[in-house]
């Protein structure tokens, strides 16, 4: 069994300044006192477990990651529940996202109840991290990256580190009772992923390649790109760090219907949407996986049929979408404001992770 060794952090943040912090914290801005990390070589598997203060790498300029991105990441949240209890959520389908990206990526498997004590480790070192205030948290990132120093890329690195750093966040596009509506933007230039590919893999190159194009959103007044499938460029795959949900007015049972693309391997399987799919039904909404068009998107906006959008991720948790735009037009959807189904779901996932609401999934950690 491997071991951390446990080093404090001798120049914490002082009370004052973290109390500063935590009260806005933004997103991904500062980090916690601590940081885990593990090692890992061919000969002797996973090592040298160690809880040591934040701080940089010393790495060899020639080191694999630099030239050839052999890394892959996680992204998860601890939260503060009602009881003052601090719970993770869903780190085993984290854990399991890991492993999936890091045998993509031609990597060693970290054990999941690896990956689960090293998040234990760091949120109970840094515990005094983790702001209350519902839609804020301690955002976690699990990385690994290839650590073998030389050019030569035939093979993949013989060594690696896993590490995971801690930031206090707050719920990205809005944290308040009611979340500011996205404009999103879809890409008709550039492509995320292709089939075979590695977009189902969550591995820094993937984000690397789509800045261009988020750079271009921003410029025409939009918070994030929507993904069309490289192939044919018409189906809706998902948003730069988010999932996609349409919702349907009720039809013949009384009930909305949500429905989102499904896993071609194309697509990232968010954590939030495997909840979301699994939370729906329980409230009487129900769900569906099937392809979506652009075509199909702005027709079914302007009839009635599709009332609400939304996107969902760990970061903004849900975030309701108002306006499509794209080079060659744009539409809005209902009345750009975000609609009742797309609160109530948020609502209740907020519920679950921050401890106000039954956890029926026993998802709180
Ligand atoms: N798609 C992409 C490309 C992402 O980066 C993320 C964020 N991890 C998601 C979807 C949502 O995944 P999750 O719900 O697990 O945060």
């Amino acid at each position: 069994m491997v071991d951390f060794e446990v080093r404090p952090n001798r120049q914490p943040v002082p009370e004052a300044k973290r109390k500063a912090i935590l009260a806005s914290p933004g997103f991904g801005k500062t980090f916690t006192d601590h940081m885990v990390t593990l090692r890992w070589s061919a000969e002797r598997g996973w090592h040298d477990g160690r809880l040591e203060p934040y701080g940089p790498f010393m790495l060899d300029p020639a080191t694999s990651v630099f030239h050839y991105a052999q890394e892959c990441f996680e992204g998860m949240k601890a939260y503060r529940q009602a009881n003052g209890v601090i719970a993770l959520f869903r780190p085993d389908a984290n854990a399991a996202r890991f492993t999936r990206s890091a045998e993509r990526m031609a990597m060693p498997e970290l054990p999941e109840e690896l990956f689960v004590r090293a998040l234990e480790l760091l949120v109970s070192q840094d515990s005094d991290w983790v702001p209350d205030a519902v839609g804020t948290s301690l955002y976690l990132r699990p990385f690994m990256i290839a650590t073998q120093p030389g050019l030569g890329f035939t093979l993949p690195s013989d060594s690696y580190l896993f590490c995971v750093i801690a930031s206090p966040a707050t719920a990205a596009f809005g944290a308040g009772d009611v979340p500011r509506p996205l404009n999103v933007w879809l890409s008709e230039d550039y492509t995320r992923a292709a089939p075979g590919g590695t977009g189902a893999a969550k591995a820094g190159g993937n984000y690397a390649g789509t800045f261009k194009a988020t750079r271009q959103a921003v410029g025409n007044g939009c918070d994030q790109v929507v993904w069309l499938d490289a192939a044919e460029h018409t189906w809706v795959e998902e948003m730069g760090g988010m999932n996609l949900f349409f919702v349907y007015a009720p039809d013949g049972d009384g009930r909305p219907r949500i429905v989102t693309p499904p896993l071609t391997g194309t697509l990232l399987p968010g954590v939030t949407r495997d909840s979301l799919l699994a939370l729906a039904p329980e409230l009487g909404i129900a769900t569906g996986q099937s392809r979506i068009s652009v075509d199909q998107w702005r027709r079914q906006c302007a009839s009635g049929e599709l009332t609400e959008v939304f996107a969902c991720g760990t970061a903004a948790v849900i975030a309701p979408v108002g306006m499509v735009k794209s080079v060659s037009g744009e539409w809005q959807i209902g009345d750009r404001r975000p609609g009742p189904v797309t609160l109530r779901l948020r609502e209740e996932l907020l519920g679950i992770q921050h401890g106000h609401r039954p956890d029926p999934f026993s998802w709180a950690h």
